[in-house]
Parts: C-alpha cells; structure tokens; sequence
C-alpha cells in the first residue's frame, strides 16, 4: 500500500511497537489508546522475560485433563472458572481442537521463529533508541525438582534447539555456584536448564520507549480515547468511532487491542479467535536483598521470577475467568507461596516490603500463534493474539507488519500468522 495515513488502535507492546515500525518507513501514523499512558493493559506488569525457548502454546496435548482436573483450585497454575464457560464455547472448541500434535509442533516451530526474529529487531531497535527498561541478556534459567522432569525439560530443550534456541542443562553444583540465592532450596531441586539467548526487562518502560520513538518521528498520540467501533463506509475500513463519537479517518487500521481486538473486529464483520486469559504478578522492591541474578521459571510451580533492576517481579497463573478485572486475594497468596518455595531465606523480607499486585489478561489465539496480516476486509490489518508470548514477540510482530504494509521484501514469512 502507499505510505499513507494508518490508525493504530492499542498502544500495549504490539501496537507501539507496530506504531514505531511505520514510522520509521514513513507511514503517518496515528496510535489511540482508551488508557491515559500507553502499557495500560497486559503490557503493565508481565513478567519481563523475551523467551523463544518458551514459545510452545498452551494449548499442549492433553491440555483438557489439565483444565478439568484444575477446575476450582485456587493453586492450579491453568484454572478455569466455570462461570466463564458460556462465553468460552467457540474459542475453547478451537484452543481445544488446535491441541493436536501435529498443530501443536507448527505453532511451536512459527513461534520461536518468530520470537528468534523479534530478538533480532529488538537488539536493532535498542541500537537506534538506547531504551532504559531494566534490561538484561544472560538468558533464563529452568529449575527442575525431580530428575524425571528434569531429563524431560532437557529433551524438550534439545527439541527447540534444532530450532535454533540454545540451551545449557546445569546439574545442581553448577547452579549454586552460579546463583548462590537458591543454595537454600538446592537440595530439593535436581538440576536447570539455562537458555543463555533468551533476555528479559520491564515491558511497559520498553512500551514507552516505542511510543516516544514514534512521536519523536511524527506520529500522533491519542490517550485516554476508547474506540467504538471501526468505521466502514463501502466495504472499506475507514477509520475509527470514538466513544464520543468523533469520527478519527485514515487509509487503514490496525486493531492492537489485545484480548479487546475481537469485539472491535467484530464491528468490521471479521471474527478474532482471542480470549482473555488472566495472569497475575507481584512488584517487589528489592533493593539489598540477595536475588537471583538470571529471571527464573519453577516448571513444577508454574511461577516466573524476574530480577528488573532493584526490583523483583513474580508472575504466574492462568485463569480462563472472562473480563473479570478483579484481583482474587487467593490467587495472590498462591504467587507469595509460589516466591518462598523458591526464596525460602528472603521471602519475609521481601513481603515486608509490600508488594504492588496486579492483573492482565493475555490476549490468546485459539490456535497457538499470533495473528499477524491483512483481514478480508480491506483496510483492516490485525496484529493480536500473541497470549503468554507478547513481550517476546512484540517487536517481530510490529516490524513484520509493517513491512507487509510497505510492500516490502522480508526475509521473515509471515504467512502462518495471517488472520484466518
Ligand atoms: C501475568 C502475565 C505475565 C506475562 N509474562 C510474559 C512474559 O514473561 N513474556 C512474554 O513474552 N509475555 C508475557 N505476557 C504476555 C504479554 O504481556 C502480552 O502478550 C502482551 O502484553 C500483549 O500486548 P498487546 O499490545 O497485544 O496487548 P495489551 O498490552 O493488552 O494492549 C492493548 C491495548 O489496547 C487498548 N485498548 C483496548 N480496547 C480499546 C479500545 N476500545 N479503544 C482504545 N484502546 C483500547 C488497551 O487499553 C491496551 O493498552 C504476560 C502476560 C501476563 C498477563
């Protein structure tokens, strides 16, 4: 398409990150936001960490068993509240059917491709922009507490690899040397798996670098407006309808607006397989507490922890419970039980510190990958549905985009992830 004026609806990762792409091959661009700052939604407080090594979806075979055997247990790292079935019947026949093997392994492969690219881009982006968002590339680390699992995460680890994603297996020696915080729980784990590419930082800082970066470059900043609906005049898309009804015209859009970008396609007649899935995460201050230096997945506890410079992130916990905003006081417990299983010596300190609790809802494909392209509906693109992978994929997702918008050649294939 020529290089015209692009109305880019949601100013999370994706849609500042597909905003400084644009504006870079000089597209006017201009990126609404219903949140007063951009990062409002599931970028706010994720937890920071840019992972290929895990982009396989979750929707994993036998995910089923998982969500029954799970249904009400305020502990279970994947719950599913009963009364958000209604709403979950088509997209949860989806997630469901796309949990075969076979669409499992794609998903997974086009997943590390595309979180392999997005590293790339992003170490480009940190070279033009020189970020400040508590950065760190000394990869994550996989703690394991019984041998099985332990071999099982190595064969896993060795699956992606072929894929390009390095890995480290470290027995137990090794990982207190190297992070002697977790010397206390050393005898009960049996070994890690450090991923030495992968990298971490806070997302919402990165955010807002991006939509700076993009302003810098002319783009045209509007927060604190929701959008309505599209506008669609002869078939094309023509803009957006504010709340307030003022009229915002372009060329095209593109609908960033994570696990909203469904009802707003839906006002363009396209339909968006992307559900909420509720994540939670606790903000430590940290400061003068020994912490691990490396972000840190528990696989038997589902819990993330992520060093983001004086501060300390613990993330977790998937909850298929519709757009309930709410922060559930068990589900909070559950991450503080989750921290002293990991951080037996600095659980109370940290605690003392009051914690800042937070809630997002991951905006997830039914199919495991993210949607990425034009719709049938000229003047309409989409770029959405990147569920726990959103951090790692922003920036591939954003720039990917914007060359198909160019009429670039690309040396990334974006076909997998075109809207459906
Ligand atoms: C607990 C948790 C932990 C996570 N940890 C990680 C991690 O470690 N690594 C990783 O890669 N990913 C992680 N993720 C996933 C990642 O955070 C998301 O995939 C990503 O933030 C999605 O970005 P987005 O821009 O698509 O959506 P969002 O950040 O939700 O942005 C959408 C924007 O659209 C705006 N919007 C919506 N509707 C409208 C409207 N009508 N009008 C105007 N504006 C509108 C919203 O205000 C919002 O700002 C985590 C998510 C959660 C919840």
């Amino acid at each position: 398409m020529s290089k015209n004026h692009i109305l880019i609806i949601g100013a999370g990762l994706v849609g500042a990150a597909t905003a400084y792409a644009l504006v870079q091959r000089g597209f006017a661009v201009t990126l609404v936001d219903r949140g007063a700052t951009p990062a409002v939604g599931a970028s706010h407080a994720n937890g920071g960490m840019l992972t290929p090594s895990m982009a396989d979806p979750w929707n994993a075979p036998g995910v089923w068993r998982d969500l029954l055997r799970w249904v009400g247990r305020e502990d279970a790292p994947m719950l599913l509240r009963l009364s958000a079935l209604p709403g979950l019947t088509a997209w949860g026949a989806a997630f469901l059917a796309n949990s075969r093997q076979t669409a499992y392994t794609r998903a997974t492969r086009h997943n590390v491709e595309l979180g392999l690219f997005s590293l790339r881009v992003m170490a480009e982006w940190r070279e033009r922009m020189r970020p400040q968002y508590a950065a760190s590339r000394c990869g994550t680390l996989k703690i394991y507490r019984s041998e099985a699992a332990w071999y099982a995460g190595i064969a896993k680890a060795a699956s992606f690899a072929v894929m390009g994603v390095r890995y480290d297996p470290w027995d137990c020696e090794k990982l207190v040397q190297n992070q002697p915080s977790l010397a206390p729980i050393a005898s009960r784990l049996a070994g890690a798996v450090h991923f030495p590419d992968d990298e971490s930082g806070d997302a919402a800082q990165f955010t807002r670098a991006l939509v700076d970066g993009a302003a810098d470059r002319g783009a045209q900043l509007l927060f604190g407006r929701a959008v309505q609906r599209l506008w669609v005049e002869g078939g094309k898309v023509r803009g957006a309808i504010l709340d307030d009804g003022q009229r915002l015209d372009a060329d095209a859009a593109v609908l960033a607006a994570g696990a909203e970008t469904p009802s707003l396609a839906r006002s363009a007649g396209v339909k968006v397989a992307v559900a909420p899935v509720k994540g939670y995460s606790l903000t430590y201050a940290a400061d003068g507490i020994a912490l691990p230096t490396l972000p840190l997945v528990d696989d038997a506890l589902h819990a993330a922890l992520t060093p983001l410079g004086s501060r300390l992130r613990v993330a977790g916990t998937a909850e298929f419970s519709g757009f309930d905003a709410r922060i559930v006081p068990a589900r909070i417990a559950n991450l503080k039980h989750l921290l002293r299983q990991i951080l037996p010596e600095q659980a109370d300190a940290l605690d003392a510190r009051d914690p800042v609790a937070w809630a997002g809802f991951r905006p997830m494909h039914a199919r495991g990958v993210p949607c990425i392209g034009q719709t049938d509906c000229p003047g309409l693109y989409l770029n959405c549905g990147h569920g726990h992978l959103g951090w790692t994929e922003a920036a591939g997702s954003g720039e990917a985009l914007a060359r198909l918008m160019a009429g670039e050649n690309s040396d990334f294939d974006l076909r997998p992830f075109a809207p459906d």
